[in-house]
């Protein structure tokens, strides 16, 4: 866990949210999480997942899961975890945090008009 700069202000609830995430993403629950999210993707769509970004194959072994939202921490629903693999997830989060345009809208939408900026990029299109 990153320690607060000194003058910036971490709240305390900031870093007890930041302490759980630590927490919850480190324990074998979340893998097990992740299996079931997995298995419930197949049993939906009737195929693995891929990547939303680009397409590729998403392995549950490597992939990532982008969280829309932190408000179901320990117990996020299905649609709250995005399959991403590990470049693309890294491109979300610098694009999510590039500006304060970005870091302004909420973590959903955020995520979302992200996703769709990506899709463009990744098939071949430039804004
Ligand atoms: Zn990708
Ligand atoms: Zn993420």
């Amino acid at each position: 866990m990153r320690e607060p700069r000194p003058g910036i202000a971490w709240s305390r609830q900031r870093l007890r949210r930041r302490a759980a995430y630590v927490t919850w993403m480190t324990s074998a629950a979340w893998l097990a999480h992740r299996r079931q999210w997995h298995a419930a993707w197949v049993a939906h769509y009737g195929e693995p997942p891929r990547c939303v970004s680009c397409g590729e194959p998403w392995a549950l072994r490597h992939g990532d899961l982008h969280h829309r939202t932190y408000d179901h921490l320990g117990a996020e629903r299905f649609a709250e975890l995005v399959p991403l693999c590990r470049p693309c997830h890294a491109r979300l989060h610098r694009v999510i945090e590039s500006s304060p345009a970005w870091r302004k809208l909420d973590r959903p939408r955020a995520t979302d008009a992200a996703i769709a900026l990506l899709r463009r990029h990744a098939h071949g299109a430039r804004p």
